[in-house]
């Protein structure tokens, strides 16, 4: 899996992780989670640093519009933490892939 691929699949489990212990889902997303999934996907794939791109989570430009931004937020907070116990192997990485990208100037 890339490192883009890793950042993909972690944000949409972190977001299913949200709807379900808060929205109550079970396999598909609430539309507005679904909404922000695929908002947040697009925004990934289109990213301006391309290959060199650092986590979302601590990017200096933050492309999302002003209220996905505050409801990625309300995701990251409360998934998060939960992450480590659910799935670590893709919270493992995605903390490796943060410090790279704090390393490399961008955090
Ligand atoms: S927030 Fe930053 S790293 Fe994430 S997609 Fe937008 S520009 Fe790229
Ligand atoms: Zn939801």
């Amino acid at each position: 899996m890339t490192r883009l691929e890793r950042e993909a699949r972690t944000i949409e489990t972190m977001i299913h992780l949200y709807c379900h212990n808060l929205h109550g889902s079970k396999v598909e997303l609430c539309p507005e989670c679904a909404e922000l999934r695929d908002y947040a996907l697009l925004r990934v794939e289109r990213c301006r640093f391309g290959a060199d791109k650092p986590v979302c989570a601590k990017c200096q430009v933050h492309c999302y519009r002003r209220d996905m931004r505050d409801r990625v937020r309300a995701v990251m907070r409360h998934s998060g933490p939960r992450m480590l116990a659910r799935h670590p192997v893709l919270a493992i990485g995605h903390l490796i892939d943060s410090a790279r990208s704090g390393r490399d100037g961008r955090s």
